[in-house]
């Protein structure tokens, strides 16, 4: 078995403020090590179940997050951004068995994490996907449902795991943040990373099948900015429309010209 993970920072446990993402930070040494403590208990628990190859995305801001060297030799680790559309799920095709997300946090605008946004929080307020608020975890499984790849496990805040389990009960969660306005409570670090190992080796070792999702036919996607100027630029990405002052519009049958247009205008 060929397995992906792909790890974000804002839903590791105990992470709620933004200078804990920022590698730049003295809070960020904290968080990078759970992150890489995290993403390390999901490559174990993959070997425990049998896999022989693992890719690891670091998918946060500069994609150079995760402690490389303490990774298991079984797992590649993409750093940095390509700048492929594919962004948080590079390099994933047909060949994987399944997506795991580490570090998963709930769409922008959501109450459920301090640190709530989909793609660019300094840029957008909310990406809509046909009427329902978009996060990244549901942007990058369509993205993998287009490779028949099914996402079988995801660790991240309350509101991130309510929302996989609404898209597919099969798919196993782990939360280790409940969001409380601008709080998180948090489980203990080390209990997050037991979790993590024990969730994603039993989620490997059933029918991940079972995991896999329906991609829709058509999309609508609705994308809201902070400033209305950014609204009016990303008016002229072919077949974007400008609905508001600060919100733009978009639709497509083709999944991989919604990915285009976000890498673009986000
Ligand atoms: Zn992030």
């Amino acid at each position: 078995m060929k397995i992906y993970i792909s790890a974000d920072i804002e839903g590791v446990t105990g992470v709620m403020h933004w200078n804990e993402t920022e590698k730049s930070k003295p809070d960020f040494q904290e968080a990078c090590e759970q992150m890489t403590k995290e993403v390390k208990a999901a490559c174990e628990g993959a070997i425990n179940a049998g896999v022989k190859e693992i890719w690891v995305k670091d998918a946060h801001e500069t994609g150079r997050n995760i402690i490389a060297s303490r990774l298991p030799r079984e797992a590649k680790l993409i750093r940095g951004w390509s700048e492929h559309p594919l962004l948080m799920v590079q390099e994933l095709d047909k060949s994987f068995n399944a997506l795991i997300m580490i570090g998963y946090h709930s769409y922008g605008s959501s109450s459920d994490n301090p640190l709530s946004h989909t793609l660019n929080p300094f840029e957008l307020n909310y990406i809509k996907l046909n009427g329902q608020f978009a996060s990244e975890f549901l942007i990058y499984s369509y993205a993998a449902t287009t490779f028949d790849v099914p996402v079988i496990f995801i660790s991240g805040d309350e509101g991130i795991c309510k929302e996989a389990k609404k898209l597919n009960n099969n798919i196993k969660t782990v939360a280790v943040n409940k969001g409380v306005g601008n709080s998180v409570i948090s489980i203990h670090p080390q209990l997050a990373v037991e979790r993590i190992k024990k969730g994603v080796e039993l989620a490997l070792k059933r029918d991940v099948n079972q995991c896999k999702i329906h991609l829709p036919a058509h999309f609508e996607v609705e994308l809201s900015y902070k400033k209305h100027w950014k609204a009016f630029k990303t008016s002229f990405y072919p077949g974007m429309r400008q609905i508001s002052s600060t919100n733009v519009f978009f639709e497509s049958k083709n999944y991989d010209d919604v990915l285009r247009m976000l890498l673009f205008v986000t």
